[in-house]
């Protein structure tokens, strides 16, 4: 058995494992200043006590939270103080492999990518989690796509254009499903925008699938045709016919990819 908690920024979503299927399952709402206690009473609960992967939405490095812009509390803690024998990772590393993991067929680099609140990616590389010093992937944070304030205390950062925290991309959605001319014109942007984002991670990295997840991912049939429009002129030798494009599989992805890291202890 194996414990996945997923500490997302509006919800905590726990599961257990035995044989790669869920058997037990938790959820939360998110309430900064008592994420460590829920976490602690998910691990008392489950009664797991070796194989515990945690993903949180964190700048993480040496094991210390430096950064989780939407949870204060985590911010400059040294994570093994929550659950001392626990594996951390950045959520969205947990997501990747979640998702790597649900797929019959092993494409590989397979590069995930969460549009929420804010925007995240994670990487699966040869098999494994890539992580490189500790949160490698935060795509979120390339800049000069905008002259806004970013969570992270820059300007620019891709997050302020994609992020729903600042793009109105829940209401934007729902008028988008009644077919409003403004909404989808909204999303035909949104999709250019991503391509802007994604080509440099698609062009350095060479990805046999690129996994879009997040609460943004249900506008994904109205991002996506501008966004492989705008990709194939952004992207040199590789093109967008010959790389998977999909949305992803679960909503546990996150607490999956984070059991079986732990599991199988791949970081
Ligand atoms: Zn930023």
């Amino acid at each position: 058995m194996a414990l996945g908690i997923d500490v997302g920024g509006s919800k905590i979503l726990a599961i257990t494992i035995r044989n790669g299927k869920i058997s037990q399952e938790w959820k939360f709402p998110t309430k900064d200043g008592r994420v460590a206690n829920t976490i602690r009473k998910i691990v008392e609960e489950s009664g797991e006590r070796e194989k515990i992967g945690i993903g949180v939405p964190c700048y993480i490095r040496d094991g210390i939270c430096v950064k989780a812009p939407h949870i204060s509390e985590l911010t400059g803690m040294a994570l093994k103080k929550i659950i001392p024998d626990a594996i951390y990772m950045n959520d969205c590393t947990a997501m990747a492999y979640g998702e790597y993991y649900l797929r019959d067929e092993k494409h590989d680099p397979l590069l995930l990518v969460a549009l929420g609140t804010g925007v995240g990616a994670g990487l699966v590389l040869r098999g494994l989690p890539y992580v490189g010093r500790g949160s490698a992937m935060e795509i979120g944070h390339i800049k000069k796509f905008s002259n806004l304030e970013c969570q992270c205390g820059k300007r620019g950062c891709l997050e302020t254009i994609l992020g729903g925290r600042y793009a109105n991309t829940r209401k934007m959605y729902e008028q988008a499903v009644k077919g409003d001319a403004q909404a989808l014109k909204f999303f035909q942007e949104y999709g250019k925008k991503l391509a802007e984002g994604l080509a440099p991670a698609i062009q350095l990295l060479d990805p046999e699938i690129v996994v879009i997840g997040g609460s943004v991912s249900s506008a994904y049939p109205y991002f996506m045709p501008s966004f492989l429009e705008e990709l194939e002129a952004l992207l040199s030798y590789i093109t967008p016919d010959d790389i998977i494009f999909e949305r992803a599989k679960s909503p546990h992805s996150g607490a999956l990819g984070a059991a079986l890291i732990a599991e199988q202890r791949l970081l």
